[in-house]
């Protein structure tokens, strides 16, 4: 069975002759069924993409097709599909099944897309390691004793396995970016307010962003400009031009002037060899002509506090929703208006969820708003700020995408802050609402890959895509 890694590549393998919609679709679905182990999806819709693979290559015979056709793509478990189950891998929402298309799934079903699954995660994408999902962990493909990263673990695993194309995955502190450290991807989290969120279920509403999860920029770039833009059904969306991103790749205007932070590469709880690979790469840039310079950023230690503090404030308003009353599961135990909602939840909800729900209560509650709510978004606005002054002059921000390589699958969590910490270099993005990719650039000497995360100007996608596109060609 040979496997495509790109769009491009497949497109031309049909237009030879050498495969079509249907054997493609059938090799990826033999491979989901072979690798099904890694627990990657949640569910598999065998049937209807064998029609749909059929309808598509006759569009394509008479020149009818869409940009995507010829991507078969998995999405997430928290974007809804119109008659598919849909439940944030929580046991809270089995058995729901969703009434309407999120815009995302709407513009790719358009472009003639074949969507072959959705995809395991952690609970509510609360998580860093896949371990939360109500169906059981992922294993990481390239090393089936570690976790794939979270919370979008399962659709980076799936696209490093070749279980599919590409992915659509969620970020609200790394989600798309952290799993595609971990597995080797590219993950790309667009500007707040590129794509439409109508159709995610929603964990924290100021933070989230659907992105791609791909093995080549021009897959992320053509997934990116067929999701972005204004969307009715989603008032925050931006009216921003979205740009042929996939057509602009070799526009490039080099040498660029990039920022990191000297405190990356203080801290001693990131590993010393994502440091020293790290910093090895900028001397390369620096060779290639670029400039680097180190800056200060006094503010690191306090983006995951400022980020837990707020996410979970947001996420306990969002998740009040679930009661037993509307969507999926209730309590058997449910007598009452009151147990049904105390049942239902301590039952339905697993421990993070529970956790972050409680924090955030906890955080907006009359006593402590000021003290820690008010206080985050006063930190948030500092940290949108400083970014701001900085990429005034540079045009891009490098950090490492992550502090470690993937864990070892099983590690008891004892302690959850530990485990936030570990966010440290991706929830920067969501905080100050920039664009932000990972690159799989790195091979740490235990065998893992790790990213290299390049952070732009708001609505900048198309420079980080083209100046990603540099990196991916000569680093
Ligand atoms: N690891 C982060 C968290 O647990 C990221 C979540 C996300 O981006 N959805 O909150």
């Amino acid at each position: 069975m040979k496997f495509y890694r790109s769009l491009s590549s497949i497109k031309k393998a049909i237009k030879a002759n050498e495969i079509s919609c249907l054997s493609l679709t059938k090799s990826y679905l033999n491979n989901i069924e072979r690798l099904k182990d890694l627990n990657a999806f949640i569910e598999v819709f065998t049937e209807e993409v064998i029609i749909r693979a059929k309808k598509i290559d006759i569009k394509i015979k008479t020149g009818k097709a869409g940009k995507l056709a010829g991507m078969v793509i998995g999405i997430k478990d928290n974007i809804c599909y119109k008659n598919h189950k849909v439940s944030a891998a929580s046991k809270i929402l089995n058995g729901f099944v969703s009434l309407y298309n999120s815009t995302v799934v709407e513009r790719l079903l358009d472009e003639d897309a074949i969507i072959i699954g959705r995809l395991n995660c952690d609970e509510f994408a609360m998580g860093s390691t896949n371990q939360n999902s109500f169906y059981g962990h992922v294993k990481n493909p390239i090393n089936v004793s570690m976790v794939p990263g979270g919370s979008s673990g399962g659709a980076s695993a799936a696209v490093a396995a070749n279980l599919c194309l590409a992915t659509l995955g969620s970020d609200t502190g790394g989600s798309i970016r952290q799993p595609a450290s971990f597995c080797g991807t590219i993950g790309l989290k667009p500007t707040y307010s590129r794509v439409s969120r109508f159709g995610l279920i929603a964990f924290a509403s100021s933070f989230d962003q659907i992105g791609p999860i791909t093995n080549t920029i021009e897959d992320a770039a053509i997934i990116l400009e067929v999701i972005s833009g204004k969307d009715n059904y989603d008032s925050t969306t931006s009216i921003e031009k979205v740009y042929q991103y996939s057509k602009t790749l070799y526009d490039n205007k080099l040498p660029k002037r990039i920022a990191y932070f000297s405190e990356c590469f203080d801290r001693d709880a990131t590993d010393k060899e994502v440091k020293s690979l790290i910093l090895r790469q900028i001397q390369e840039l620096i060779k290639q002509g670029h400039i680097l310079d180190p800056i200060s950023f006094s503010y690191l230690d306090y983006l995951v506090p400022a980020y837990y503090v707020l996410t979970t404030a947001e996420a306990s308003s969002n998740l009040a929703r679930f009661g037993g009353v509307h969507y999926g599961f209730r309590s058997k135990k449910a007598k009452d208006s009151n147990s049904t909602f105390i049942k239902t939840r301590t039952e339905g909800f697993g421990k993070e969820v529970q956790r972050r729900i409680m924090s955030g209560t906890f955080v907006l509650s009359a006593g402590y708003h000021d003290e820690y709510y008010k206080k985050a978004q006063k930190v948030r606005r500092l940290i949108q700020n400083k970014i701001k002054d900085i990429l005034s002059y540079y045009d891009f921000i490098l950090t490492p995408t992550t502090p470690h390589t993937a864990f070892e699958l099983g590690i008891e969590v004892k302690n959850p802050v530990s485990m936030y910490l570990e966010d440290i270099f991706t929830v920067l993005a969501n905080l100050s609402g920039n664009p932000a990719i990972s690159l799989p650039l790195n091979k740490h000497s235990n065998g893992m890959p790790f990213g290299t995360q390049i952070i732009a100007k708001p609505f900048k996608e198309k420079e980080l895509l083209s100046f990603s596109q540099s990196l991916m060609n000569t680093l």
